[in-house]
């Protein structure tokens, strides 16, 4: 008789995700993590960060119900449904999920040899969701049917992840670093390559650093002709030039352009310390850096901003939370913190302090002109940067770099939502859209470390336990 339940809840289970398209039943590997899941909540009393940019609001009510907002005001007049289980949230906030942008679901191994960066499915969803993520775009693939099946897991409720927007596998010309990317033979190659991902379900595409333009052109038309965008963090091609050719986003900013170096030659990546060395004598206010932003702005082209990963190159400013400590395998911790000191060790000769406070203030200019900046972490570089504990410190460091709190977590929300067609959904708290919510202690409008005082985190209006998700993943970024 057990047999025979456990059987028909296994074909329950394994039923596609339109059965039930808001709300799938959730698994036995997600439901230790829930914590709200009531038809019915109401969020009383609580301060309010719309994201949209707008000045926070106390003493506010927010209504959940079939996954949405259904009601959001002042305490005093919205109305709280009958039967609604009623969170009184004094002294809390809530801000929108937030929207990653350059969110991968892969990490360094720390093993020494070959690059290699294996896929953190195990870790990094559950890690992301309790950062307070609930959408990622996944930027650059390295194992993309995993990332592929991942998604549909976590949308039919099987595992516990934000919502995942797929990038195909990095579109990278000939020299790759790394053995997990597929190098490219010719522009006939890229057309193929992203036509073959997008059959199979990826939403976006990466261009990589060593990509020719002729490449880079035929992915951006075959993306385009399927209303699907293209992204890149290049390096044989400028700014500019990407601009001209129609990507859509460029990623890490000014840090990756290397059209200011002198002995550019097209199509041909710079030597990369050569290039930054360029860099460190370019002026953000000079002519030729404002009118390569004026170009991005015209041509509709974001930026992506990773400063969690460029923070770690900073002598003495990589992350020594023990949150993030935690976090590793014994091997990638030692790793890091074996990095973490030769790069302190070498302060006196190191230009990265100089060159991200011009990465800051880059960004910071190109969306006071108008570009659309989105913000995302990028797990990479030596480690330390780790889903969802990166993306806070995204939010913290534009901050640094000039924006208010409100504008940095408008950035970290609604500007990614736009970007990926989503705003109407996602991205802001607003009656209809849907119910992701960060419900956090205290008041990031004004002291933004609070950002990380994440408790709970609604997707689509269930509640997660942030506490329980983090210890879930204790120990294993990076290995799995
Ligand atoms: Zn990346």
């Amino acid at each position: 008789m057990r047999k025979l339940l456990l059987a028909i809840l296994g074909i329950v289970l394994a039923l596609p995700v339109s059965f039930s398209q808001t709300k799938p039943k959730l698994s036995a590997a997600v439901t230790p993590f829930v914590k709200e899941e009531a038809g019915v909540i109401v969020l009383a009393h609580v301060r309010v960060v719309d994201g949209t940019g707008a000045a926070a609001r106390s003493d506010q009510t927010l209504v959940i119900a079939d996954g949405k907002i259904i009601a959001l005001g002042d305490s005093g007049t919205t109305k709280i449904p009958d039967g609604a289980k009623v969170l009184d949230l004094a002294g809390r906030t809530v801000i929108p999920g937030l929207v990653g942008m350059h969110d991968h679901m892969f990490y360094p191994s720390p093993g020494g040899g070959l690059p290699l960066y294996p896929e953190h499915a195990s870790s990094f969803p559950r890690l992301y969701l309790a950062g307070g993520v609930t959408s990622i775009r996944t930027t650059g693939s390295l194992e993309p049917y995993a990332d592929l099946e991942l998604k549909d897991a976590i949308d039919a409720g099987k595992l516990a992840g934000p919502k995942i927007h797929v990038t195909g596998p990095y579109l990278e010309g000939q020299g790759a670093f790394a053995l997990q990317m597929h190098q490219l033979k010719d522009a006939e190659d890229a057309r193929q390559m992203v036509e073959f991902w997008i059959a199979r379900g990826a939403t976006s595409f990466k261009a990589y650093m060593n990509i020719t333009p002729d490449e880079l052109s035929a992915a951006v038309k075959a993306a385009h002709a399927h209303g699907i965008k293209v992204t890149g963090h290049l390096c044989s091609i400028g700014f500019r030039e990407a601009a001209a050719l129609g990507i859509d986003d460029l990623e890490h900013g000014i840090e990756v352009d290397t059209e200011f170096f002198p002995d550019k030659k097209t199509g041909v990546c710079p030597n990369p310390q050569a290039a930054a060395k360029a860099l460190l004598s370019m002026d953000i206010a000079s002519k030729p850096m404002q009118d390569m932003i004026h170009d991005l702005v015209a041509h509709h082209v974001a930026v992506t901003s990773t400063l969690p990963v460029f923070e770690t190159s900073v002598p003495g400013r990589a992350p020594l939370d023990s949150r993030v400590l935690d976090a590793m395998t014994p091997e990638a911790r030692l790793a890091y913190l074996t990095r973490r000191a030769r790069i302190s060790d070498n302060a006196a000769t190191s230009d990265a302090a100089v060159i991200f406070k011009k990465e800051l203030e880059f960004e910071h200019e190109f969306s006071k002109q108008g570009g659309l900046l989105l913000a995302g972490l990028d797990p990479t570089g030596y480690g330390g940067v780790i889903a969802g504990f990166g993306d806070q410190r995204e939010v913290e460091l534009l901050v640094e770099a000039g924006f208010s709190p409100l504008e940095a977590i408008h950035i970290a929300t609604s500007n990614g939502a736009e970007f990926l067609g989503e705003l109407d959904k996602i991205g802001t708290l607003a009656v209809g859209k849907a119910a992701d919510i960060v419900v956090l202690q205290g008041d990031p409008s004004t002291n933004i470390k609070d950002v990380e005082k994440v408790e709970l985190v609604f997707k689509d209006g269930v509640g997660y336990d942030c506490a329980k998700l983090i210890e879930s993943a204790k120990g294993m970024v990076g290995l799995r």
